[in-house]
């Protein structure tokens, strides 16, 4: 069962919809805030959390400026393992090596743990449209993809449903009945589904959370179980990895793991951490290590370090603005803050709304366990996006009206008094409109009793 791929969005336009249901917003905003601050109560039952983050920044920064013989590195050591590895450029390269590899041990069922980068891939469509079921395991990329939609958060991939949704996609498609709204018990029904396909499928695919290269051994983290079930029991597991999973040695893997599940969720530890160093007896594991777009990304000054991102997801949660227009409307893979940051690498034309997606507080980088620097990432898109002509024409328009003004301080001195009087005397309506987009939910505000100009002139005037 496919999910559609997402649509290029105006984000503004597609919040505006997601905040037309008033009661919607209210609970989704109030679920994410809820997981906010289970966080910030898990952070701070670890003293050393500032220390921690920042080992995890330099070990991230340091491996992504040597990340070529780490690679080298973990591709040597994975294979003395056992392992197979194999390179992808793109995600068209993934996808036809993820496919010979299932017709070449004539596989058609395939069991796959929650993996962004297959959804980043659009692997789902290309290969059912080649004949293979794929069942999403982790139960909100289920729900999610019994739907066919796709995930609106990368932890939580189900988290703008509420359970009366849930009941109603199990009734219609696993016969449960219609009034079942019970959390436990829909989690009951899911399992039973899910347990018949694990015990059928002819291979397995996870992702990774990350890949060590002194060992060449690989980590998953689940809250569900469900990628070790499925490594458990197929005789092929694939695991498609982005090339910035890599982290150096063993020793740097707990820095990670004290700080990813504590962000994501506020839980000390995710519920299973396997580790990979090699097939089990009868097992083929293959490794796929995929590029598609981050050595394009690692190469730009302003925003290479988004590639220290471990997706835990707490910028997401923390955003005022991604809590209050659900992951949809942001028409990626990846949404939130690190989401617009990523996708204007991928394609600026079309994810050139993204940047702006955002109030620049700064609760993102507040949060980040590994100091990615997402409003300085994002406030410098925001040029690149009305450097490349893509910023909005309004807006161009209004910049340039305010460029010629400022450069002419007579002119503005001129003006000002018949503005701050038209602020004054005009009807809301006009002067909301007149601001544009800005005025939209916002109450402009009435010009100050003084400009500042007059106060300062007459402060000056007095002192000397
Ligand atoms: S940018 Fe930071 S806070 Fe956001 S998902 Fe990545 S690691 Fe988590």
């Amino acid at each position: 069962m496919s999910r559609p791929t997402l649509p290029v969005l105006d984000h503004a336009a597609a919040a505006a919809a997601f905040v037309s249901d008033a009661d919607r917003t209210e609970w989704h905003d109030a679920a994410l805030w809820w997981i906010r601050q289970r966080r910030d109560t898990a952070v701070a039952d670890v003293p050393d959390w500032e220390a921690l983050r920042t080992h995890a920044s330099a070990i991230k920064e340091h491996t992504l400026t040597h990340l070529a013989s780490y690679l080298e590195q973990f591709e040597r050591m994975a294979r003395a393992k056992g392992l197979q590895v194999h390179w992808a450029r793109d995600a068209a390269e993934h996808n036809a090596i993820v496919h010979r590899l299932l017709a070449e041990a004539g596989a058609t069922r395939l069991v796959k743990s929650k993996s962004m980068l297959t959804e980043e891939c659009q692997l789902n469509p290309y290969l059912e449209a080649r004949g293979i079921a794929v069942v999403d395991t982790d139960l909100g990329e289920r729900i999610v993809q019994l739907r066919e939609e796709p995930p609106s958060h990368i932890v939580m991939p189900a988290i703008h449903l509420q359970t009366a949704d849930v009941g109603a996609t199990f009734h219609e498609h696993l016969g449960t009945p219609a009034t079942l709204v019970d959390p436990v018990a829909l989690t009951r029904a899911a399992r039973a589904d899910l347990r018949a396909r694990f015990l059928a499928a002819d291979a397995t695919l996870t992702g990774a959370n990350f890949a060590v290269a002194e060992t060449g051994g690989f980590v998953v983290c689940t809250n569900e179980g469900n990628a070790d079930l499925g490594m458990a029991l197929a005789p092929l597991h694939i695991a498609s990895i982005g090339i910035e999973k890599i982290i150096p040695t063993a020793r740097d893997l707990p820095v990670f793991l004290r700080l990813l599940a504590r962000s994501a969720t506020g839980q000390p530890q995710t519920v299973y951490t396997s580790h990979v160093h090699g097939p089990r007896e009868g097992q083929v594991v293959h490794i796929i290590l995929v590029d598609n777009g981050r050595t394009a990304q690692l190469a730009r000054p302003s925003y290479w370090r988004s590639l220290k991102c471990i997706r835990c997801g707490a910028c997401l949660n923390t955003c005022p603005v991604y809590r209050r227009s659900g992951g949809h409307s942001y028409g990626t893979t990846v949404p939130g803050p690190i989401g617009s940051v990523l996708a204007p690498g991928f394609d600026l034309a079309a994810h050139a709304s993204l940047p702006f997606a955002s109030t620049l507080c700064g609760s993102c980088t507040a949060v980040c366990p590994v100091h990615v620097d997402l409003d300085a990432q994002l406030l410098a898109w925001r040029a690149d996006v009305v450097q490349a002509g893509h910023g909005s024409s309004r807006t161009r328009q209004a910049t340039r009206v305010a460029t010629q003004l400022l450069q002419r301080p007579a002119l503005a001195r001129a003006l000002t008094p018949v503005l701050r009087l038209a602020l004054r005397v005009l009807p809301r309506a006009v002067t909301r409109a007149l601001s544009g987009g800005w005025g939209r939910g916002r109450t402009v505000p009435m010009p100050a009793a003084e400009s500042f100009h007059a106060w300062w002139r007459a402060r000056s005037d007095h002192e000397h």
